[in-house]
């Protein structure tokens, strides 16, 4: 096998630079741990942007995999598979929404909900043809693909990439006000991260989405979790909206559901919602796929099993307290909600991630001063004191 430098070297000359990756090569992992070519082992606080709740190939979603991949892996939507049927029952359950619509990525599953609140403003509300108007947040993340960069607020993200799809409005999050101006009888629904993951972890006001929730249920207009980051444990509740006790009329979900191992994204809702999506309306080739509805499977039953939403909320609660006794005059801010924790620096973050890589702690600065710590949450106490005796040494004046 080639040495870390031939692959770094081999990844910038193939590979679009269309991110910046810290200068690490990862070989293998197993748990919190990842290790590079020569050997070298150092901690995951990233978890592949909360991907990884569930620590790299947990033993019973490997072998979900394994013996589902034994069996089969790939039919189409064209027919039935066990695996698909028992997936749906399953997220139906976990959710409590009595539909399911499967496909594979987060950016995939937004798409879905956007065509799915549009078919529902023009077939039940009554909303005039492509007049449909659907609110959204600055600071928003909810992936890559052209509609979906349509309603970001970071130029960034939409320089150079128009012509952009119309039909959002985006208003400041964590603001009530905002969102009773911005309602209009055209407004579809309200699309929302209950924590904003990408932004640096932004917490919105306490009662806020509560408020929010009922406002939209006042004026008909439907409501979005979008949870691919937050759901699944990582704050510390099955979803990061169970923190205000609100259930949108649509979740969206991804990242874990797939344990770490299969890209696998899902939208649950009523049928109301989602019978609008007749045969030949939408739909994914791999959407549903027998192998990745196997190991979402398992990666609820770890869930559960392990309790893992509540060891995110009692491990991030002790994270965050020693956290708050460093002393250090880069830090600004620390915030968080279960393992899902940012650090707001005074300075750019990357050299930070770059030190701290260099003493075995793997994590990612989002936005230009934030680190955020999001480690898999199957992470031990013992596991979090060896990062903090890293993280006190880096950040320490
Ligand atoms: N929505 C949120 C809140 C996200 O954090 C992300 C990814 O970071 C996405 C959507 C997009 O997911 P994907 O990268 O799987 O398309």
């Amino acid at each position: 096998m080639s040495d870390s430098k031939v692959l770094m070297d081999w990844s910038e000359r193939y590979a679009a630079p269309n991110y910046h990756p810290l200068p690490i090569v990862i070989e293998q992992a197993e748990g919190v741990w990842v290790e590079d070519p020569e050997g070298r082992r150092y901690m995951d606080m990233l978890s592949a942007y909360s991907a990884l709740n569930h620590g790299h190939r947990h033993p019973a979603i490997i072998q979900a995999l394994k013996d589902q991949a034994d069996r089969v892996t790939l039919t189409s939507r064209a027919f039935h598979s066990s695996a698909a049927s028992l997936f749906y029952q399953k997220l139906s359950q976990f959710t409590g929404k009595p539909k399911i619509l499967a496909m594979n990525t987060g950016a995939e599953a937004v798409e879905t909900a956007v065509k799915a609140v549009r078919r529902w403003a023009y077939r039940c509300k009554g909303v005039q043809e492509n007049q449909a108007e659907i609110i959204v947040c600055s600071g928003n993340f909810h992936g890559r693909t052209l509609t979906v960069t349509s309603f970001s607020s970071s130029e960034e993200y939409k320089k150079d990439f128009g012509p952009f799809t119309p039909g959002f409005k985006i208003i400041p999050y964590g603001d009530i006000e905002a969102l009773k101006l911005a309602i209009t009888p055209n407004t579809a629904a309200f699309l929302v991260e209950p924590i904003q993951g990408e932004a640096g972890i932004v917490i919105p006001p306490e009662g806020y989405l509560a408020e929010a929730f009922a406002l939209c249920k006042q004026h008909r207009v439907l409501t979005v979790a979008d949870e691919i980051q937050t759901g699944f444990g990582r704050t510390g509740r099955r979803f990061a909206s169970d923190w205000e006790g609100v259930e949108p009329d649509i979740w969206i979900m991804g990242k874990a559901l797939g344990g770490g191992v299969m890209p696998i994204s899902a939208i649950a809702a009523n049928s109301e919602i989602l019978d609008l999506f007749e045969p030949g309306s939408h739909g994914s080739t791999f959407g549903g796929n027998p192998l990745a509805c196997a190991v979402a499977v398992a990666a609820l039953e770890v869930l559960e099993d392990e309790k893992l939403a509540e060891r995110s909320e009692r491990l991030g609660n002790y994270f965050m307290k020693q956290l708050q006794g460093i002393r250090s005059s880069a830090v600004c801010e620390i915030r968080g909600r279960g393992l899902f924790i940012g650090v707001d620096l005074h300075v750019p973050a990357r050299p930070y991630c770059e030190k701290l890589m260099s003493v075995g702690l793997l994590c990612k600065e989002t936005h230009e001063t934030t680190i955020r710590f999001a480690p898999p949450l199957t992470i031990t106490e013992a596991e979090i004191d060896w990062a903090l005796e890293r993280i006190t040494q880096v950040l320490r004046d």
